[in-house]
Parts: C-alpha cells; sequence; structure tokens
C-alpha cells in the first residue's frame, strides 16, 4: 500500500516499482489523501480556463488513467489540498484543508483502509514530506500513525478488525547521489544535464544519503512509470524535467527506486532490494 498526498504522486514517487510488484502478481493498493485541487495548472498545453474549472474532476479522470496504466487499485480518502502556501512570510492554510485536520480524525480513514486492505507493506514520505508540501507532511503523519494504530484494537474500535502490517518505507525517490551519477552521465555523453541547476544549492548530505536501505531494481518498468505520470496532464509537462533524460540512460546508470526501511516487523537483512524481503 502506497499512501500519496495527491494524484499524480503515485506516478513520480515509486511507480516504477509498482508496476515491477503488479507485474509480480502483487495486489498494490494506492491511496490518495486529497483530491489536489489546489494544485496548479504545470502543463502549458492546459493551461486554459477550460481545464481551470473542472480541475477536481480532470485530476479525477486523470489519476484513473494512471491506475489504469500502474494496474493498481485506488482510494481517496477524500481531504482537501491544502495548496503550496506561496509568500513571506507563508500566509496560513485555508480553512478545512487536510493540513489543519487534527492528526487523530486524519489518521482514521486511513487505518480502515489498511485493516480493509491488510497490506503486509506501507510506502509513505518522510518526516519532510519528501519536499515540504503541507499536504506530504500530513501524509507522512497519518501513515506512521494509522502503521501504529492499525493492529491495536483499542484504537479506532470502528474501523474495522485489527491488522498488522509488517514493514514500513519511506521514499526516497530524488536522492542527491542519483542526481549526481544521472548528472555526470549526461555530461559525459554530451547531453544538456538537467540537474545542474539543482545541484548547485544541494549539499551533500552523507547522513541523509546513507538512510537509504532498499534499492529494488525496476528499469525495466521506467516506460511504465513514464505514460502513468503523462496521463495526469494538467501537473506534467511532456517536454518538462522528468523527460529531460534519455531513458537508456536512466535505466543504465540508476536502474533502481530507493527506499528507507523505517519499521520491521520481520528479519530482513540491509541493505535489501525488495520491499518484501523478509515476509514469508
Ligand atoms: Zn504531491
Amino acid at each position: 500500500m502506497h499512501v500519496h498526498a495527491h494524484p499524480d504522486d503515485e506516478s513520480s514517487k515509486g511507480a516504477a516499482s509498482t508496476a515491477m510488484y503488479v507485474a509480480k502478481g502483487v495486489d498494490v493498493h494506492v491511496v490518495t489523501c486529497t483530491g489536489g485541487e489546489r494544485g496548479s495548472v504545470l502543463n502549458p498545453n492546459m493551461d486554459r480556463p477550460d481545464v481551470l474549472e473542472n480541475i477536481t474532476e480532470i485530476r479525477r479522470a486523470e489519476m484513473e488513467s494512471a491506475r489504469q496504466i500502474l494496474g493498481v487499485s485506488q482510494d481517496w480518502l477524500g481531504f482537501v489540498d491544502s495548496g503550496w502556501p506561496e509568500g513571506d512570510p507563508k500566509p496560513p492554510l485555508p480553512e478545512g484543508c487536510f493540513g489543519l485536520v487534527p492528526l487523530e480524525e486524519a489518521t482514521e480513514p486511513l487505518v480502515r483502509l489498511i485493516r480493509s486492505f491488510r497490506p503486509h507493506v506501507i510506502t509513505t514520505y518522510d518526516e519532510n514530506g519528501g519536499y515540504p508540501h503541507p499536504d506530504h507532511i500530513k501524509c507522512h503523519e497519518i501513515s506512521v500513525a494509522a502503521f501504529e494504530a492499525a493492529a491495536d484494537p483499542e484504537r479506532f474500535p470502528d474501523a474495522g478488525e485489527p491488522w498488522q502490517p509488517l514493514k514500513l518505507y519511506y521514499q526516497h525517490g530524488f536522492n542527491r547521489p542519483k542526481a549526481v551519477a544521472l548528472h555526470e552521465a549526461a555530461l559525459e555523453q554530451g547531453i544538456e544535464s538537467v540537474f545542474a541547476e539543482r545541484l548547485k544549492d544541494w549539499k551533500p548530505d552523507p547522513v541523509w544519503d546513507a538512510r537509504v536501505t532498499t534499492q529494488v531494481p525496476c528499469a525495466e518498468y521506467f516506460p511504465v512509470r513514464d505514460q502513468a505520470l503523462i496521463a495526469h496532464a494538467t501537473q506534467i509537462d511532456p517536454d518538462g524535467f522528468f523527460f529531460q533524460i534519455p531513458m537508456e540512460l536512466q535505466q543504465r546508470v540508476w536502474p533502481t527506486e530507493d527506499f528507507e526501511l523505517v519499521t520491521s516487523l520481520v528479519d530482513s537483512q540491509l541493505p535489501e532490494d525488495d520491499l518484501f524481503a523478509g515476509i514469508v
């Protein structure tokens, strides 16, 4: 079970390993906390008044296409996108948004889903949200809380039969060593590197990088990931950042998606190459 903040996060984070596990016969479920109502339109071709007026319905339809491409099942938690607070100082979050829902209340529907889907493995974002969007941080908080509460019969007694998930991971898809490896390989081949700007201000942080415990080989499924991303047409510019690095180079230089094992109730030897290592 992957817990994500917005429709499109399931396609930009861990999507190739998702497609790989689905191909192996694993039942993968995506939980989408919010409807992405406050996301801006990031594809210039879709930045039109008719799109903006119907953004909620359009993002639902986009999610449905991505869901089919990835071969997963999916549920919405039904919370409202908090939006990306812009300005200095940042404005308060809009009333009623996901970021402002009290933790207990926001955790219950996820506990309910865990108890009905019964996943062995759950992934979410790290404590900084992967990037500091209020919905990503909230997604982290409810995932950690729900992982702990799901097996406890005294917590949320009206949310189904207790279920004990076995492993909790954080997504580490955009790590610096990967960006450096792709950057250097691009330059070597005489290709302009999309990472040049980002790497200028991205200081090495060996302690953070060392948190990756699990690298899942899934290069064969990178094209499926890209298809799922493109299905989110309002959010993804097909000429944008994600698609600037040649597929062959990505598959050769960094053929894995990377995760951090945070909690485990089974024995598995680190580093791992499989989210299900130790689960029989
Ligand atoms: Zn997001």
